[in-house]
């Protein structure tokens, strides 16, 4: 029997590609799909902040394909970066017009320095040295510094940049210089284009995949796992034996209910994260975001990093004549914010921002915390990593997905997990 703890995307497309052997999906909530899943309220319907489908390998886009035709359809990006008061075309590194004069001139001057200097290499390059050596310093401090540091709640200079490669794209020199002059470069970086459900939200993906098969128990919340046993021992006081496991539940929290693992359980704290607070707003007024897709806000004194419009991807998320966003803030893990002046910073800084307009009346308000949201890369969780990985597959545990894995990744990668889990157990067997 194999046990797969947690029914996000990870843990149902491993269910379903083990279809034909005996598993099931452990999943706490009562319902299946994680983060991929969308929450409706009065007309409204949210993801957990911006859902986008990116699809690049043919075995999940043929899975996306059979599970719904024709039910995606593909987008093209519009998104900025405010900052400074000036809004640019993302990715900010390609596109400078319009940037005050002088920062301009220290992001070009720094990505043509940047190209003299020798490529860091090593896994303990940090991600501020790896922004000047591939970006260029100005780059660093008029965009991605800030921005990273809201985001992962960590200073550049004390995270690693294992985790770069994918999602921080490089422009060529002519593409820069064009960037800078003003001429638009298009379709750079992972999220040029994207897909997402012509109707219902991004959790129409979960679901389908759960109705495609495998068998599925919700509300079952896993609290203990014996790797001596072979035992996942469940609240309430079940116990079920498994042989095989495939984890996709956060790697700290199961590293904290291990049994049986020696001193693995002692890796949890080398792991950390940030946290993201989303705030969801249902707003009675069409337009909202101007036809931006999602807006980047790196500057520290904006208190999110992020404002997306799902009505921008969709007229089927929300009633007629209103529109939706959400608003995402980085909080430090552990942190206990107080949630009501965190909603009205929030607010007050979309209405700074020229997003929300005094009068616009407000029909919705839903804050969520998503923890953990992000992984921060280090050198612990470089160490962490090497041991738990290897220590886990010799007992017969398969740790998966973003959580699992304890990475940083996507649905796509979700997807792929699941698959290649399944073909992993298959020769195992
Ligand atoms: C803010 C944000 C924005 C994102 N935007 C995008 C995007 O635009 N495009 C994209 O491709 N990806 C995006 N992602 C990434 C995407 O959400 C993930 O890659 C994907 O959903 C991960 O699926 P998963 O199954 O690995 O994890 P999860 O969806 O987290 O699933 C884990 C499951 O385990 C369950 N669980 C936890 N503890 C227990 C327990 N003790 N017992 C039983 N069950 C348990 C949880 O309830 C959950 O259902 C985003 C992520 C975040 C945080």
């Amino acid at each position: 029997m194999i046990a797969i703890l947690g029914g996000g995307l990870a843990g149902l497309s491993a269910a379903h590609h083990l279809r034909e052997r005996p598993h099931v999906v452990l999943e706490s909530e009562d319902a299946p799909g994680g983060l991929c899943r969308t929450r409706e309220a009065e007309g409204f319907r949210f993801d957990y902040t911006g859902h986008l489908l990116h699809l690049r390998d043919p075995r999940a886009i043929a899975l996306v394909d059979e599970l719904l035709p024709d039910a995606f359809r593909v987008i093209e990006r519009r998104a900025w970066v405010r900052t400074r008061g000036v809004t640019v075309p993302f990715p900010f590194q390609a596109n400078l017009h319009g940037l005050p004069p002088e920062v301009v001139e220290d992001c070009l001057v720094g990505f043509m320095e940047s190209l003299e200097a020798p490529r860091p290499d090593g896994e303990d390059v940090s991600f501020e040295t790896w922004v000047r050596a591939t970006l260029g310093s100005g780059i660093g401090k008029a965009f991605l510094f800030p921005y990273a540091t809201k985001l992962f709640r960590r200073a550049p200079s004390r995270m690693t940049a294992d985790w770069v490669s994918w999602s921080v794209p490089r422009p060529t020199p002519r593409e820069i210089v064009r960037g800078a002059l003003g001429i638009r470069n298009e379709g750079m970086g992972y999220n040029a284009t994207f897909r997402y459900p012509v109707r219902g939200g991004i959790g129409i993906l979960p679901a389908a995949l759960a109705a495609a098969g495998g068998t599925i128990r919700c509300g079952a919340r896993v609290v203990e796992v014996d790797l001596g046993a072979r035992e996942v021992g469940l609240a309430g006081g079940e116990r079920i034996r498994y042989d095989q496991l495939v984890v996709t539940v956060p790697l700290p929290a199961f590293l904290g209910m291990v049994r049986g693992g020696g001193d693995l359980a002692a890796e949890a704290v080398s792991l950390d994260w940030s946290v993201v607070a989303c705030l969801n707003l249902g707003v009675e007024r069409p337009g909202v975001g101007g036809g931006a897709h999602w807006i980047y806000f790196p500057d520290p004194d904006v208190p999110f990093y992020r404002v997306g419009f799902p009505t921008a991807f969709s007229d089927s998320v929300a009633p007629p004549g209103t529109s939706s966003l959400y608003v995402e803030i980085g909080l430090a893990r552990g942190e206990t914010p107080d949630l009501e002046a965190l909603e009205a910073a929030a607010l007050a800084g979309l209405r700074r921002e020229g997003i929300l307009e005094e009068s616009d009346r407000i029909l919705v308000r839903d804050l969520v915390l998503l923890d953990p949201g992000y992984v921060v890369f280090d050198r612990a969780r470089q160490r962490a990593m090497a041991r738990v990985l290897p220590a886990l597959e010799a007992a017969g545990v398969y740790a998966i997905g973003r959580y699992g894995a304890w990475t940083y990744s996507y649905m796509e990668r979700a997807l792929l997990d699941g698959i290649e889990v399944a073909e992993r157990l298959r020769a195992a067997s």
